[in-house]
């Protein structure tokens, strides 16, 4: 068993695919070709926003859209320390300051009630992650930001095509921004991402930033960077868009699954807590768990892969030392780190696969208590 099992989509889309990446071939136009639009427009049409702007990653969509609002040297960004490291790294690549707000208990995702304590006269953004695929609370936070006037970045890295009170993910606040990482929701075959707006001016201004700061060609009005997705990744990505929807709603039908088998077997443990105004794409089906370090080794013991998403929270890393926050500064943020594991899944996990998984689960917990 995998933890991530690519394969099977591959061979499910296998003409598609080929016959897209053949169409690349033979055009030959590998930088920002035919393909790059069409998916903007599918993007942009899928997420219910004016703008799909694609770029090289997750990563850099961070990066980019914080230099379109003009985040630089000294500003505060605000967001939360339960993250992927991208999310404070290109805050801090800016020269700004992350400003971390601890998270909810149940979802990881930041807390919005703790936000307005967090602002300063510094403050230039707010910057949620929606974790493992499931929406942050965006209103709340929306509300929040438009009393004083600031931009929200939704890092929607893991929540493409997850839905928020009816609206898509990425369609929720000034800038969405998702990655096409091969293991997210919607992968590509190496890296990709994109940005999402409704503010033409942000979207001309990320358009330029993404290729160098050009508005034509060699006329440089802002300084960018070389942030474009390859015209390849834009042809894996319209194949497999394909079944995207399926795959969607495949998703959910394994984690309820995984919900009923585990609140059975296991009834001790904590699920995924999906919240009932928003649906989860579950980029990682995540259990919280006590000594999880040991049932860990007793899981993969018994053949099931697993993974920790996250296990040191950001403040707590090597690379934020300098901001001086040590244990304690985020306890739910630290708590959530030590608890967390994520199980097999995709839209291609099968029934004998969950069942083998939650066998195991059930033996393994019975081993370390
Ligand atoms: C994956 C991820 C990123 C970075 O995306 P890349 O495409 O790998 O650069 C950023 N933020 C979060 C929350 C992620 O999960």
């Amino acid at each position: 068993m995998e933890f991530i099992d690519l394969k099977t989509q591959y061979r499910e889309l296998k003409d598609s695919i080929r016959d897209r990446i053949d169409r690349v071939l033979e055009h030959g136009q590998y930088i920002m070709g035919p393909e790059v639009v069409e998916l903007e427009t599918r993007l942009a049409e899928y997420v219910g926003v004016k703008h799909c702007i694609s770029a090289s990653s997750g990563t850099c969509t961070l990066l980019i859209a914080m230099m379109a609002l003009g985040i630089e040297r000294g500003d505060e960004v605000i967001t939360t320390p339960f993250t992927f490291i991208a999310t404070g790294e290109m805050i801090a690549l800016l020269g700004a300051i992350p400003v971390f707000v601890d998270v909810e208990p149940l979802t990881g995702n930041i807390d919005p009630a703790k936000i307005e304590a967090a602002i300063t006269p510094r403050t230039r953004a707010i910057m949620p992650v929606s974790l493992y695929g499931q929406c942050a609370d965006l209103d709340a936070i929306n509300a929040v930001a438009d009393k004083y006037g600031l931009p929200v970045i939704e890092d929607a890295a893991q929540s493409f095509g997850a839905t928020y009170k009816g609206r898509r993910s990425c369609a929720l606040s000034t800038i969405g921004s998702t990655s096409f990482f091969p293991s997210k929701p919607l992968g590509a075959y190496g890296d990709g991402g994109a940005l999402f707006t409704d503010d033409d001016q942000l979207a001309k201004a990320m358009r330029e930033i993404r290729i160098h700061g050009q508005d034509r060609r060699y006329h440089h009005p802002r300084i960018g960077l070389n942030g474009r997705l390859d015209t390849l990744q834009a042809a894996v990505l319209l194949a497999k868009l394909e079944r995207f929807d399926w795959e969607v709603e495949r998703r959910t039908q394994v984690a309820e699954r995984y919900d009923r088998l585990i609140a059975s077997a296991c009834p001790g443990i904590v699920k995924p807590c999906v919240l009932p105004d928003r649906s989860s794409v579950y980029a990682q089906y995540t259990l919280q768990v006590d000594a999880r370090d040991e049932l860990t080794k007793a899981l993969n013991a018994l053949g099931v892969p697993t993974a920790v998403h996250y296990p040191v929270p950001l403040h707590l890393q090597p690379a934020f030392a300098y901001l001086g926050q040590g244990r304690g500064a985020f306890p739910i943020a630290e708590s959530c780190s030590q608890r967390v594991l994520s199980l097999p899944m995709g839209p291609d996990v099968t029934e004998e696969q969950q069942t083998q998984v939650v066998d195991a689960l059930q033996v393994a917990l019975r081993k370390t208590v």
